[in-house]
């Protein structure tokens, strides 16, 4: 017998609670029924992303919010700054070429977050720049970069500010309208914890008006088309939804707020530290070397020398059930990442530990067996996080 459970960062574990609302038998996407539920997922949506501005949900993976943001506002030959560090910063730069961006770069080291001063003198010494994109989780990494610090900056540029957030909203704070984000992306499989096929996208008032400028080709994910929907009474899509996915959304956002924001943010500090701990327990190295820089939705953790990657995620998932992932783009093969993003209790963390370690001695690794189990349970208690909360 062996039990699955997903460690990593996307798609994410789904309650039992958001599983029964999926399984719901099909609403139509025309009906009153289904207009409830839109209406109220668009409202938790706001809520969720701290905006009382608009948000459009996509049918699409996140992605597909991405391409939104880089179709819908800006005109072709517009000057952006992409702020890469790491896969996903990469992808935003794919997407901003593919679509006649003129794409200006600046690149990190993958495991460095991105120094808001950097962008503070390229966006000084470029005042023809449109628009600034970064990630907030860069989940290729793990490192999280600092929004709130670059906001600050922004404030002092006409640039839009386009946040891809998905895998870091709902697991970090991140405010859009006191921090006067323009438009930020999001992901139903991420921290939300349903299935994966629902984007969401926060639109500003600054960036409609750049918006309306437009005039990068654009159909399936035109904002303006989606947003005339989203306006008429009841809303609606333009296009036939995810139907069943936002019925699923729309349970695992009360199960957000049921369990409070701030206490939604601290279990995902706490499991991180509490797999970083025990990962270092083990001899295992971190990808990102400051701390400060590590986000809370996944921890990146150096091959070490004599163990091989590939084995060792194929073991944890074959033989012991446990799915983590690999490493993405450059850094494949190098790393791999335990996810503990979302749906993940600290039982979850311990048995994931408890597989790395069966999956690390047998390729030798030296270790004391339960050592890294160990030092997961002596943070959860330590942070006094064994309150009846849990
Ligand atoms: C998951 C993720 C995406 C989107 O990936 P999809 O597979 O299209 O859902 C984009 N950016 C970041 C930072 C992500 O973690």
């Amino acid at each position: 017998m062996k039990k699955n459970y997903i460690m990593t960062p996307g798609p994410v574990p789904i309650s039992n609670e958001v599983l029964m609302e999926h399984g719901r038998p099909l609403m139509h996407h025309r009906s009153p029924e289904f207009s409830k539920v839109f209406t109220e997922v668009t409202d938790k949506l706001k809520k969720f992303m701290q905006t009382s501005g608009d948000v459009i949900v996509l049918t699409s993976s996140g992605t597909g919010a991405m391409e939104a943001a880089v179709t819908n506002a800006f005109c072709l030959g517009d000057k952006v700054l992409v702020v890469n560090t790491g896969n996903f910063g990469e992808r935003f730069k794919k997407l901003a070429n593919v679509f006649g961006l003129k794409v200006m770069s600046l690149d990190y080291e993958w495991g460095e977050a991105a120094n808001p001063e950097d962008i503070k003198k390229l966006l000084d010494e470029n005042p023809d720049i449109k628009g600034v994109m970064i990630q907030q989780s860069e989940t290729s990494t793990g490192i999280i970069n600092d929004i709130e610090a670059v906001s600050k900056i922004m404030k002092n540029h006409s640039a839009l500010f386009i946040v891809d957030a998905i895998s870091g909203i709902g697991a970090s704070d991140l405010k859009v309208d006191s921090w006067g984000l323009d438009i930020v992306c999001g992901g139903s499989q991420k921290a939300i914890s349903a299935p994966s096929g629902a984007a969401f996208i926060s639109v500003s008032q600054k960036a409609w008006k750049q918006i309306e400028k437009s005039n990068i080709p654009k159909f399936y994910f035109d904002l303006i088309a989606a947003k005339k929907y989203v306006d008429k009474n009841p809303p609606q899509t333009p296009w036939t939804p995810g139907i069943s996915i936002i019925v699923a959304m729309n349970k695992a956002l009360d199960m957000f707020f049921e369990e409070g924001r701030e206490a939604v943010y601290e279990r995902h500090k706490v499991n991180a530290l509490a797999v970083q701990k025990a990962c270092e327990k083990l001899g295992l190295e971190c990808l990102v070397k400051n701390p400060a820089s590590r986000g809370v939705s996944v921890t990146s953790l150096k091959v070490p020398e004599g163990i091989d990657g590939k084995v060792l995620t194929k073991a944890m998932r074959a033989k012991y059930g446990v799915t983590i992932a690999g490493g993405q783009g450059k850094l494949t093969g190098l790393i791999f990442r335990i996810g503990h993003l979302g749906y993940v209790g600290i039982f979850d963390v311990l048995i994931a530990i408890t597989a790395l370690e069966f999956a690390l001695k047998e390729q030798g690794w030296k270790f004391e067996l339960g050592a890294g189990v160990v030092e997961a349970q002596k943070t959860f208690w330590e942070n006094n996080y064994m309150s009846p909360k849990v």
